[in-house]
């Protein structure tokens, strides 16, 4: 029987945006994963919580994800009173599925911090990690060796590791950040190319990044 094969993308979907969208459906696809399950963090009270809810980034992504059934939207970290780390999530979610291949999907931005993430070795002794290229960024040349040491270009046998390696892979790049989204609607500039229409219909009657203060104008 094949073993189960999932991918779990975290972030703050702050507003989920295309660049999200792509990396989860490309690597469900290249990686032949049954779903991908998108997690939005809890944002620490200092961080824009007031201003946008994690109610309401859980809704942009489900919004988002409405029509595409091979990416679930899962609001566990959203459930507890704190903001919790990647490998408590990771933990739980082992706990639920023993066997499973578990891929945590990151950017290639979150692989130059990775090995400053709270019990990172943990991480992989949980799941593979599978990183996607991101702003033209090359592999860190500082990569510890016991990183290096898990790398794979194999995507075909993903699947059949339940944690423990490391894949690289090539998605068509889309260079777009959340900040980018929020910083363009405070300006009041065009966002089409960057969120689904939509998210942006979400955005604009609940009056979030800025929207309230101004007529829409451009937007
Ligand atoms: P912000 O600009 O607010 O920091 P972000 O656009 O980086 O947000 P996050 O929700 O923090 O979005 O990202 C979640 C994960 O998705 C991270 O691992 C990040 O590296 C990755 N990611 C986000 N956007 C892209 C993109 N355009 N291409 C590849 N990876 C991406």
């Amino acid at each position: 029987m094949k073993r189960q094969c999932i991918g779990l993308l975290g972030g703050t979907f702050n507003p989920i945006h295309n660049g999200h969208l792509q990396m989860a459906n490309e690597v469900c696809q290249q990686l032949n994963l049954d779903h991908v399950r998108l997690i939005p963090n809890r944002l620490p009270p200092h961080k824009s919580e007031v201003e946008v809810s994690g109610i309401q980034r859980l809704q942009m992504a489900r919004i988002a994800t409405k029509a595409l059934p091979h990416l679930v939207v899962d609001d566990c970290e959203l459930n507890r009173h704190q903001p919790s780390y990647t490998v408590d999530t990771l933990a739980e979610f082992r706990d639920s599925h023993p066997n499973a291949s578990i891929n945590f999907i990151i950017g290639m931005d979150s692989l130059m911090s990775f090995e400053r993430w709270h019990q990172h070795r943990r991480i992989l002794a949980l799941a593979n990690l599978v990183v996607c290229q991101r702003q033209g960024l090359a592999l860190p040349t500082s990569l510890p060796q016991h990183l290096l040491d898990r790398l794979t270009e194999d995507k075909s046998q993903i699947c059949h590791r339940a944690n423990g390696a490391i894949l690289v892979t090539q998605i068509t790049p889309m260079a777009v950040s959340s900040t980018e989204v929020r910083q363009r609607l405070l300006n009041k500039e065009e966002v089409s190319d960057c969120i689904p229409a939509a998210v942006m219909d979400f955005i604009r009657s609940n009056r979030l990044y800025g929207l309230g203060e101004a007529p829409t104008g451009k937007v």
